[in-house]
């Protein structure tokens, strides 16, 4: 099989962890004998560098050409102070608004073999992790209206909106039953419906959706979003698939990925309706470490694999990632952000390596 994909590694560790998917990926392509065309293009910080412009509309075209686009991360303290639309932040942003990514899939898994990295105490994972958070992405209160202005008694006062209409909650809706369906059947949404009028409104559509002949087997809970936040730290065992709109997914599922160990183990995927994808790990370009060599590639390397199952409809070889992965952890092979005293850390690219070769001696 012939695939097309853009690589956009950004900034800080961005191209650090993005060439050690990409490793995974030729490993693949060789043992499966599939041809993957890679093409690197610029976004963020090394975008503004180059462009002046965080995310070029050539780039944006030639994401749209290809079958699917491995991002590293963006940002990073020396495109802090410019002005915000310029920020490298907003290449993000953009892309995902433009390709019409308006879901993010993120599944939250601990490891056997790295239970020593959860900070929780052994009786509340007895049952373990795994779960999945659907966020929204393309709405709510990152793309709403702003307001900074200053008041007639000289106070500053900003807002920010949080709006969603009935349509875009229907479809990320679908997509996250879709998701449940095809695992426990059991889908927790959360809100702040006893606040917020965007909740309600997510609320019933929700309800909606599991009341439909399409739906009718999926179990919908609700929950609140200060209740979740708690949940994911008291028992997290109980949740399978949550959905949520775009901010409280970003927040939760960070407090998530604390879960599992670290923030760099933690693949993503934003899809639309359509096969085509954006796949990413959930982290940022991580500043304090980006260009030592230490960064966790587990993240971007699982990320390819979604990018296989999803896009490319390559379940076998998506799986021969995981197991690959799977195994290298299991064999002791830890970067610094994983290793606890007993294990001495190997550095980005040996992890990479690590996993290529795996996957290349799998049977
Ligand atoms: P971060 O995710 O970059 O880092 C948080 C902590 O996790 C740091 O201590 C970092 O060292 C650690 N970490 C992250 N990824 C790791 C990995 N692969 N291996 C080992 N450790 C890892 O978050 P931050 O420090 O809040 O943000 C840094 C920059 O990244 C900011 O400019 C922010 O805007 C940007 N950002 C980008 C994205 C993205 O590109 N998707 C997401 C979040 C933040």
């Amino acid at each position: 099989m012939t695939k097309n994909i853009i690589l956009l590694p950004g900034d800080g560790i961005g191209p650090e962890v993005t060439a050690e998917a990409k490793k995974a990926l030729i490993s693949v392509a060789k043992k499966f004998g599939h041809d993957f065309k890679f093409k690197t293009l610029k976004i963020g910080g090394a975008s503004i560098d180059e462009f002046n412009n965080p995310l070029t509309d050539e780039t944006i075209k030639a994401c749209k050409k290809a079958d699917a686009v491995l991002l590293g991360a963006v940002g990073g303290p020396k495109w802090d102070n410019i002005e915000p639309h310029l920020r490298p932040e907003q290449g993000l942003l953009k892309i995902r608004k433009d390709l019409g990514l308006f879901a993010n899939i993120r599944p939250i898994r601990l490891f056997a073999s790295l239970k020593d990295t959860c900070p929780l105490r052994a009786e509340f994972i007895k049952s373990g992790i795994d779960f999945i958070v659907v966020r929204e992405l393309t709405g709510g209160i990152y793309f709403g209206d702003k307001l900074t202005k200053r008041l007639d008694n000289d106070k500053m006062w900003a807002a920010d909106t949080l709006a969603y209409n009935e349509d875009e909650i229907a479809r990320i809706g679908k997509i996250a039953f879709s998701i449940a369906k095809n695992r426990n059947k059991t889908l927790c949404s959360i809100d702040k419906a006893n606040v917020l009028d965007s909740s309600k409104l997510w609320r019933k559509i929700m309800d909606k959706l599991a009341n439909s002949k399409e739906f009718k087997d999926v179990k919908l809970t609700h929950m609140y979003v200060d209740n979740a936040a708690m949940q994911l730290i008291k028992n997290p065992s109980q949740f399978d698939v949550i959905v949520t709109e775009n901010m409280f997914g970003d927040i939760l599922s960070d407090e998530a990925s604390a879960l599992v160990g670290s923030l760099g183990l933690m693949p993503s995927s934003s899809v639309g309706t359509s096969h085509f994808g954006l796949y990413e790990p959930i982290s940022g370009s991580a500043p304090d470490i980006a260009g030592k060599n230490i960064a966790n590639p587990i993240g971007a390397i699982l990320s390819a694999s979604m990018m296989l199952r999803h896009s490319f409809n390559l379940e076998q070889e998506a799986y021969a990632i995981e197991v690959a992965v799977e195994n290298v952890l299991a064999s002791g092979i830890r970067t610094a952000d994983i290793a606890s005293d007993s294990f001495v850390p190997v550095n980005t690219a040996q992890m990479g390596s690590a996993v290529a070769e795996f996957i290349a001696a799998q049977l």
